[in-house]
């Protein structure tokens, strides 16, 4: 299939002359074990696992080569560039020569190098001179992913929508040297606006068990440490995320495993280690996520966390290690683990739970039709319930499952 799909891009290729400006990925690569998934509404597929940019500061040119080379091995084609570092980007731009084509590249507008540093800018001549230099240092003409970079506030996203800033990201999709506006933030709030402003097709969101719950205790919420106790899910995440899934936003997932610190138990704001696995089972499980950064420092580590794609499903499962967190503690919230099954009913509990989390966000005269027809198409629905509660008993975040059925039957009709 992959070589069917680089025969039919090479031939486009040749017939316009042109091998920069294709949007469609090829490989001749046929045995990975990659999953791939749709990038949104795009019929372009994008391996679940990508990899992120730090890790080419470190490296030379050729470790850059061999690093690209094992990702692409394994079925990786998607890249986040969020560095204005000329060292990263020519060392990307040597890993990719000759292969530009089987890789998805997320390039930021925004992200500057000046004076030996990264900063972050929204002056349109800054903008241009460091997107300009992402291209040239690359060796492309193009990326398929054109980042509004980091908006961590609200008055930030709103300054900027009608400015000059987003008229030059605005053009840059025009003349198609972007082929889809993204925009990057680990605000929920900015994030859930920004997607509903019509204007962005790719999220890159920082999703993981810890940044998923909300402080115990608001009011004694220390932003710059680990040290909170977390508890329950945030429901403007919930929101966001169910929004993107319907409208076919993609989420590119960045701090997959927290930097590091869910990894180790003495570090981690949960108070257990997860496994790379883990982490990465719990991005993907989330809704409208497309794809999980790894954050990989070295071919190493990038084989730890392509690991995911040979796990059983007991190394995948996170809710168990959840569920032991001695420093956060889910409660009532279902996080699609699939843990209460089997249901002698046979209803899908974790599909009905989410499709109801969805459907709660609208008046109920204004469900979607596409959220009413994915609950038809189920083979069970929850009227189907006989309230055994046996799933209650496996649930290890005491969803309260019975009422959910009562009330997906009430609201679905079935
Ligand atoms: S109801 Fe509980 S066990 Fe079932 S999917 Fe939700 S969180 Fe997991
Ligand atoms: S309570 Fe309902 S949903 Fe849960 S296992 Fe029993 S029949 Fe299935």
């Amino acid at each position: 299939m992959k070589k069917i799909i680089l025969a039919v891009v090479s031939v486009g290729l040749i017939l316009c002359g042109c091998l920069h400006r294709s949007d469609t990925i090829g490989t001749d690569n046929d045995n990975n074990k990659m999953i791939y998934r749709y990038l949104g509404k795009s019929k372009v597929e994008i391996g679940v696992i990508g990899i992120g940019c730090g890790c080419f500061e470190k490296m030379d040119t050729t470790e850059s080569r061999i690093y690209m080379d094992s990702a692409l091995r394994n079925g990786i084609n998607y890249i986040d560039i969020y560095d204005a570092n000329p060292k990263v980007r020519d060392n990307i731009g040597y890993a990719l020569k000759g292969r530009r084509n089987q890789i998805f590249i997320q390039g930021h507008i925004g992200s500057y190098w000046e004076n030996g540093q990264y900063k972050r800018t929204r002056d349109v001549a800054e903008c241009k001179a460091s997107f300009e230099d992402l291209l040239t240092r690359l060796g492309t003409d193009y990326v398929n992913v054109g980042m509004i970079h980091l908006v961590d506030s609200k008055e930030e996203w709103n300054e900027i929508k009608g400015s000059a800033y987003m008229k030059y990201v605005k053009q840059l999709k025009e003349e198609g040297k972007i082929k889809r506006i993204g925009l990057s933030s680990h605000n929920a709030e900015v994030a859930y606006d920004a997607v509903r402003s019509g204007l962005i097709e790719v999220l890159m969101f920082s999703i993981n068990p810890a940044f998923d719950l909300l402080p115990a205790d608001l009011n004694a919420w220390d932003s710059t440490s680990y040290n909170n106790d977390l508890t329950n899910i945030d429901s403007t995440r919930v929101k966001l995320y169910n929004y993107c899934e319907e409208h076919g936003i993609a989420i590119i997932v960045m701090k997959t495993f927290g930097g590091g610190r869910l990894l180790d138990a003495e570090t981690s704001p949960l108070g257990v280690a997860l496994t790379p696995t883990q982490c990465i089972s719990y991005a993907l499980s989330r809704p409208g996520v497309t794809c999980a950064l790894s954050g990989a420092d070295n071919v190493e580590e990038l084989m730890a966390g392509l690991h995911y794609l040979t796990a059983t499903d007991e190394e995948k499962d996170f809710s168990t290690a959840l569920a032991s967190a001695t420093k956060a503690c889910w409660k009532g919230d279902c996080i699609y683990c699939g843990h209460c099954a089997p249901c002698p009913a046979d209803i899908d509990i974790a599909k009905v739970n989410k499709l109801l989390s969805i459907a709660k966000m609208y008046d109920e005269n204004e469900i979607p039709k596409s959220i009413r027809d994915e609950y038809e198409r189920l083979e069970h629905h929850a009227s189907e319930c006989t309230q055994c509660a046996s799933c209650e008993s496996r649930c290890p975040f005491a969803v309260p499952v019975r009422d959910n059925m009562k009330e997906a039957a009430r609201i679905f009709g079935k």
